[in-house]
C-alpha cells in the first residue's frame, strides 16, 4: 500500500473511532448491541480494509490493517471483534480461496455494508478440536445439504453471509458460503456474556439447508486447511486489537494517576503505582514488537504464496503474537483497574470495560493452552506434537 493511501486509511480509522466513542460508551453502559458500528464504518469506508481496491476495499497490507485494528482496539474489544468477524475471518477466506465469481458476488457488497460476514467453525461439541465437528454435508444433484449447529460465533446474529465448515463422505471437511436468509437457517443471540455487550455473539443451526454448488469454498475436502489458514488472519487481528487495549489502558492511567490525589500528592508519584505504569508500558512496548513482526511476516509470505517455509513462519508468529498480546492486554487492563481503585471496578470507566472484554482474547481463535502446545511443538519438533 502506498504511503498516501495508508495515511488516508489510518486517518479515516481515527475519525471513525472518535465519532464512535461516545456512542459505544452509551451502548456499553446500557448493555446493548451497538447498531451504529456498521453504518459508521461504512461512512468511513472501513468495511473491507485489506480487500483489493478493485473489489471495493482499501487494499491495505497486513501491517497497515494491523495498525488500523490496533486503533480500533482502543475503542474496545467488542468493536474490534466485529471487524475480525466481518473482515479478518469472514471476508478473508473468500478473498483467499474463493473463485473469481464468488469474490465478485460477495466482496464488493461486503465493502458497502450490504453484506455482513461471520466465520462459523466452533460447535457445542467441537471447540479446540474442530476435527470433531458434527455438522454434516451431503452432495445432491445441484446443491449440498447441510445439517448441524455452530455456536459462539461472532456476528452470527447480524451476518448475511457465513463461511462455515461441515463433514462429508469419508470425514472430508469442506468449506461453504452460507447466505443466512435462506430456508433452513435459524439463529439465536447469546446474551449471558462476561463482556462485549455491544457486540453480537450468537449460534446458528442449519436444518436441511441447501447450499448451491457454486457456494462451495475452495475444493471439496479442503475445508480444514481453509479454516486453519483463516485463523492466521484472525489471530493477527486479535493480537493487533489487544495492542490497542493496552494503549488505551496506558493513556487512561497516565491521565488518572496525574489527577487523582491521595496522601497529599498525585497517585502517580507513589512508587507502587509507578510500578504498574511501567509494567503497562512494557506490555505495550513488547506487544507492539511482536504484533508488527508477525504482520510483516504475513506480508512477506503473501508475496511468495508458494514458499511453505515463509508460510509456516507467518503462521507460528501469528500464534505467538496472539498468545502474547492477549495475556499482555489482560495484564494491562488488570493493572489499569488497580490504578483506578474502586472506580476501576466500575464499568463506567474504560479500564473495567477493557478487563471484562479482553478476557475472551485468551479463549477465541485458539485458547492459551492450544497456542502454547503449538509453540512448544515448533520448538521441540513435530514428533512432540501434543495431539494430531
Ligand atoms: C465471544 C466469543 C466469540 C467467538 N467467536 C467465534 C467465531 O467467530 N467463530 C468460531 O468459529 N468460534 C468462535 N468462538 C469460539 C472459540 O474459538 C472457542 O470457544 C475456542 O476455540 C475454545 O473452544 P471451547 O470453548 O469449545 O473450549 P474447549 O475446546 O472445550 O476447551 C476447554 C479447555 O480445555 C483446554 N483444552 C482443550 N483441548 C486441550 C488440549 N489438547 N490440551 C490442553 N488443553 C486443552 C482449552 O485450552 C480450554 O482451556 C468464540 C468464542 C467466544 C467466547
Amino acid at each position: 500500500m502506498n504511503p498516501a493511501d495508508q495515511k488516508k486509511l489510518l486517518s479515516d480509522v481515527d475519525a471513525f473511532c472518535e465519532e464512535l466513542r461516545p456512542i459505544e460508551e452509551l451502548c456499553y453502559v446500557e448493555h446493548r448491541y451497538n447498531d451504529l458500528v456498521i453504518p459508521l464504518a461504512g461512512k468511513y469506508k472501513l468495511l473491507a480494509m485489506p480487500v483489493p481496491v478493485e473489489l471495493g476495499g482499501r487494499g491495505a497490507d497486513t501491517v497497515t490493517y494491523a495498525r488500523a485494528l490496533a486503533r480500533i482496539g482502543r475503542e474496545g474489544t467488542g468493536v474490534r471483534t466485529f471487524f475480525s468477524g466481518h473482515t479478518s475471518i469472514g471476508q478473508y477466506p473468500i478473498l483467499t480461496w474463493g473463485s473469481e465469481e464468488q469474490k465478485r458476488r460477495y466482496l464488493p457488497p461486503g465493502a458497502r455494508g450490504e453484506k455482513i460476514f461471520a466465520f462459523g467453525l466452533t460447535e457445542p461439541e467441537a471447540g479446540s478440536n474442530p476435527l470433531e465437528m458434527q455438522m454434516t454435508y451431503e452432495r445432491k444433484s445441484d446443491h449440498f445439504l447441510l445439517n448441524g449447529v455452530k455456536y459462539l460465533i461472532s456476528n452470527a446474529g447480524i451476518a448475511t453471509t457465513i463461511v462455515t465448515f461441515a463433514k462429508g463422505p469419508k470425514d472430508l471437511i469442506s468449506a461453504f458460503i452460507v447466505d443466512t436468509g435462506a430456508p433452513g437457517f435459524a439463529k439465536e443471540d447469546l446474551t449471558a456474556k462476561m463482556g462485549m455487550p455491544t457486540a453480537n455473539t450468537g449460534m446458528f443451526e442449519l436444518k436441511d439447508y441447501k447450499v448451491p454448488i457454486n457456494n462451495l469454498l475452495g475444493e471439496e475436502g479442503n475445508g480444514f486447511r481453509i479454516a486453519m489458514g483463516t485463523l492466521v488472519s484472525g489471530r493477527l487481528s486479535v493480537a493487533a486489537g489487544c495492542l490497542g487495549v493496552i494503549e488505551d489502558c496506558l493513556a487512561e492511567v497516565v491521565t488518572y494517576s496525574k489527577e487523582r490525589q491521595q496522601h497529599g500528592k498525585p497517585i502517580g508519584k507513589h512508587q507502587l503505582v509507578q510500578e504498574h505504569i511501567a509494567a503497562i508500558e512494557m506490555d505495550r512496548f513488547t506487544t507492539e514488537a511482536v504484533v508488527f513482526r508477525a504482520a510483516e511476516a504475513k506480508d512477506v509470505s503473501q508475496r511468495e504464496p508458494a514458499n511453505t517455509v515463509l508460510k509456516a513462519q507467518a503462521e507460528l508468529l501469528a500464534a505467538q503474537a496472539k498468545l502474547f498480546a492477549s495475556n499482555a492486554a489482560w495484564d494491562a487492563a488488570d493493572r489499569a483497574v488497580q490504578i483506578f481503585g474502586g472506580r476501576g471496578w466500575s464499568t463506567l470507566y474504560r479500564p473495567g470495560r477493557h478487563l471484562q472484554d479482553v478476557r475472551v482474547c485468551r479463549i477465541y481463535e485458539g485458547t492459551d493452552e492450544i497456542l502454547k502446545l503449538k509453540v512448544a511443538a515448533a520448538v521441540l519438533g513435530k514428533e512432540f506434537e501434543a495431539y494430531k
